[in-house]
This record gives structure tokens, sequence and C-alpha cells, in this order.
């Protein structure tokens, strides 16, 4: 049968909260040809405990990388046209292997995980006045459950397995990119050992300015450096595909999730933002080669490093925790959905919360408040509220997150932005766009290819030096508008709805103290 000629191709592994993908692109045209998707399970064992299993992640992944392939022979494509695959990944979740026996030590904690509460409050006493922000200059972070180094240290301080692994020179430590790379690679059979100054950034172990981990953050935190990644650009080549269709092809592209979305936005100026709707939701603004640091709760991040040679450039982020999470919670706990689409019906048959506030701090509040102690509330509840009002509470809980991170980035920048570039697997939900837009007074438009966070991988891992099937010239690339929403509500009624909203988040607070 006749093959579709199409020039080269370049695949995406896309490891979310919630699902695994690979998805690959016509390298010429940045269109999407075929991908496969599967969900993965999450854990709670205990109470503010998400685990992951790190070996169903990476069979998730094998999977979706032999289903898309079938799926690409099915079309007669060549799949030997595929030159090149990017990675990207949930950031800050973390794992620790044995690099002998190749099996994971414990499972993935998840970033949204707050185990760590009572390590962070005793890391906290021995900073000078107790100060969270006080490495932030040096990482862009505050102190806090989110980030990798204390979830490492918790490990070290609760695994037996993982101690004795240290102490024989076995463990190594990774987010989920250096996971999946060093498997993918070959794993204890000459894996590579190593993650990209992006999802470094994310560890609270990474020092910004230099661009390598901090001797003295891990003396802080007592994290052997032995067992650390190599830390590489997000754009080079790291190793081979050792095993599967894809045998031989290089990796040669990773970002953490927000830095693809950001890459794959086409978001290369200064000034330039987007905000991902996933399982919590990441607003983040290209900052240029500068590091912005905040005065009003948002994160100073590595945006990307696209080459050895290339400069990095920074971003200023606002992270929230629950964004989709309360989709599925509503889903899952309480069943009022059978899936995360019909919450889209349910909130559309009233269009108003009647009054009811939802604050779904099930992890604490991060961005801009970074506070631990805070937990979900449902207020305002009347005889009147029924189910559609508090799915349509939940979907204006999202709206007025993104509002108050874009607040704290309005006042950081000094230039406010004018529109939201938006991406992620909310943003299908037309419902929760248009009350975005009202909530923010500002237009909403999102991009004709949704996929952006895969895209931007892959376009990492195309322009990577020995592959060179993709220049990334700034100026060539802006992203392609196929909806937008407008403001429809008056901003004096938008002001109202924001006031009582602040006034819902005063009561979430210093509830677990
Ligand atoms: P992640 O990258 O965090 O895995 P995705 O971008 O794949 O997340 O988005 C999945 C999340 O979005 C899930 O939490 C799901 O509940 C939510 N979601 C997906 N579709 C919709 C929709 N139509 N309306 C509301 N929420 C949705």
């Amino acid at each position: 049968s006749d093959r579709v000629a199409l020039g080269p191709l370049v695949g995406s592994i896309d490891q979310g909260t919630s699902s695994s993908r690979f998805l690959v692109f016509n390298a010429k045209t940045a269109e999407l040809l075929s991908h496969h998707q599967v969900e993965i399970q999450q854990k709670f064992p205990k109470e503010g405990w998400v685990e992951q299993d790190p070996k169903e992640i990476l069979k998730s992944v094998y999977e979706c990388v032999e289903r898309t392939c079938e799926k690409l022979q099915q079309l007669n494509i060549d799949i030997t046209n595929i030159k090149a695959i990017g990675v990207s990944n949930q950031r800050e979740t973390t794992v620790v292997w044995d690099k002998i026996t190749g099996e994971p030590l414990y499972n993935a904690i998840v970033w949204l995980d707050l185990r760590t509460q009572s390590t962070v409050e005793r890391l906290l006493k021995r900073i000078p006045g107790n100060n969270k922000s006080f490495f932030k200059f040096r990482t862009g972070l505050p102190l806090s459950t989110y980030f990798s180094a204390v979830k490492l240290r918790w490990l070290l301080d609760n695994v037996e397995e993982i101690r004795q692994a240290v102490d024989n020179g076995r463990a190594m430590f990774g987010t989920i990119d250096s996971w999946l790379i060093w498997c993918l690679t070959g794993g204890k059979n000459g894996g590579v050992h190593c993650t990209d100054v992006t999802n470094a950034s994310r560890t609270m172990l990474f020092n910004i300015h230099s661009l390598d981990w901090d001797p003295e953050l891990c003396q802080f935190f007592d994290i052997p450096m032995e067992i650390l990644p190599k830390v590489r650009s997000s754009s080079e080549i790291y190793g081979l595909m050792k095993s599967g269709a894809l045998t031989g092809v290089p990796i040669s592209g990773c970002l953490g999730d927000q830095s693809a979305a950001l890459v794959g936005q086409m978001c290369f100026q200064d000034g330039q933002a987007k905000n991902t709707y996933g399982t919590g939701c990441f607003l983040l603004c290209n900052t240029g080669q500068k590091s912005v640091f905040s005065e009003h709760g948002l994160l100073t991040t590595i945006a990307y490093k696209l080459g050895r040679d290339k400069p990095v450039c920074y971003a200023l982020e606002g992270s929230v925790a629950i964004a989709g999470a309360v989709v599925r919670w509503l889903r899952d706990n309480l069943g009022i959905v059978k899936t995360s689409q019909e919450i889209e019906k349910l909130a559309a048959e009233v269009g108003t919360s009647y009054g009811c506030y939802f604050v779904p701090a099930f992890s604490g509040l991060y961005a801009p408040y970074w506070e631990p102690s805070a937990r979900g509330i449902i207020c305002g509840l009347t005889q009147f509220t029924n189910k559609n009002h508090i799915a349509f509470a939940a979907l204006e809980a999202v709206c007025f997150q993104t509002r108050e991170i874009l607040d704290a980035m309005n006042k950081d920048c000094g230039i406010p932005l004018s529109q939201l570039q938006v991406d992620g697997g909310m943003t299908n939900n037309k419902v929760l766009m248009q009350l975005q837009s009202d909530i923010l007074c500002i237009p909403v438009v999102k991009p004709s290819m949704p996929e952006t966070t895969a895209l931007g991988a892959a376009m990492a891992a195309g322009a990577a030096e020995g592959v060179g099937i993709w220049s990334l010239n700034p100026g060539d690339l802006t992203a392609v508008t196929c909806e937008r929403f407008e403001p429809q509500i008056n901003p004096e009624e938008s002001e109202y709805r924001y006031a009582r909203w602040k006034k819902a988040v005063m009561k979430s607070m210093g509830w677990e103290t």
C-alpha cells in the first residue's frame, strides 16, 4: 500500500497528573497526526496523601507509544519518520529508585501531597525569622509542601529501604521526567540519569542563577548530592529509546508541563503569558532573560533553555493546586457527575451559583497565599441550593483563583495583561471559558491546536542540536486563535462576586492548624 509522504515527524510524551499521552506531530505543519491516552490511577492512602505508582506511569507511557505507532501504521504513515521525542511531565512529583534493580523504592509522591506539612514546619524553625521566603532569591520558591526537596526529605526520614539504598550508593532521585528518561534509555542497563533546568527549578535544590544544584540548599535539606540527576538544557539529545517501536529514536526535548505549554503557546516574548487548566491551574508569564521576584506571592521559575548554548529564560508563575481536580472530586467523591464533561451542562442549566461559594483548598492554598492550613469549604448555602449551583460554584472557583493570580501578575509586572491565552483539558468547557472572561473582564483566547503542552515538548525535541528539524525563530511563531471569549457581564457584578469569593477564602484559612 502507498505510504503517506509527510517528511519528518516528532513524538511527544505528555505525562500529566491525570493521564499519560503520546502524540505525534508533522514537523513541517505542527499538525497533530495521531495520539493515545491512558488515565493514571491516583492513590489517596491517608488524608492529604497523594501517590502514584512509578511503574504504572512507565507502563502507561510505553502503551501510549505503542498504540500511537499502531494507529499511525493504520494511517499508512511510516513511523521511521519519527526523528525525535520530547518529554513533558507533571512537575515536582518525586521518585526514588534503585539503580541496580531498576525498581522504585516507594510510590511517587505527587506534587499535591500534603504529608510534608510537619517536615516544612520543622525546617522553618531552622530559618531566621521563620521566613518561608528565605530561599526565594536563590530558588524562586517559598518553602512549601509543594516542591520536591521536602518530599525527598520525607522519604529519607521515613522509608528504611531508601535510607539503605542511599548508604549503599544505589539510590537515584528524580522527578517524573528523570524517571521516564532513565527507564526509556535503558534503565538499569545504562539508562541516562538527567533532568532539565525547568524541572530542576521546581525541586528547591536548584540555584536558578548559577543553573546548578546548590550545595548549601542540599545541606539545609540534608540531601546527598550524588543521588541527584545531571541537569541539562531543555533541548539536546539526552539518549536513545532502548526498546519498543521507536527503538533508536533520540529523546531530545524535556520541559516541565507548564514550561512546555508556554513554548507550545509560542509565548517567547517578554510579557507573553498563558494559563493552563488541568488538575491544577498554572499561569506563567515570560520575563525573558531576567528573573523577576514577586512581591505578591508568585514564583520565579525557569521558562526554558532551548539548547546547551542558548540563553535561559525565566517566568513568573501563579500556581493553583486545585482546578480540574475539583471536577474529578465532584465525579469520584460526590458522584454528582459521571464524567468531567457533564459539569458543563449542570452549570449551564442554572447559570449562577445562587450565592454559593466553593473554595477547593483540598491541599491548602497555593499562590498567592501559600497557606497549608487552609481546607476546602462550600459556603453561602440555602434551602434553595442544589447540585447545579454547586457545580457552577466549582467552575467559578477556578475562575476566581485565576483572577487572584492575574491580579498578582499585573502588580508584579506593572503592565496589565490585555487578554489571556489558555489551554489544558478544562478549556473544552465553554461555560468555564465564558465565566473566566466575565470574572477577569478581559478576553480569553484559545489556540486552534489545544495540545500546547505536547507541542512545546515536541518543538524542543525537534530543535535540538543533531536533530535540527525545527528552528525556533520566535519572530516566525505565533499561536493561531480558534476561539475567543469576550466579557459579557458588567465589571461591577464581577467585582461583587470576586469580593464575596475573597470573603470565602478567608473562611477557609487556618482550618487545619
Ligand atoms: P493534567 O495535565 O493535570 O493531567 P488535563 O489537562 O489532562 O490535566 O485535564 C484534566 C483535568 O481537567 C481533569 O481534572 C478533569 O476533571 C478536568 N476536565 C476535563 N474536561 C473537562 C470539562 N469539559 N469540564 C471541566 N473539567 C474538565
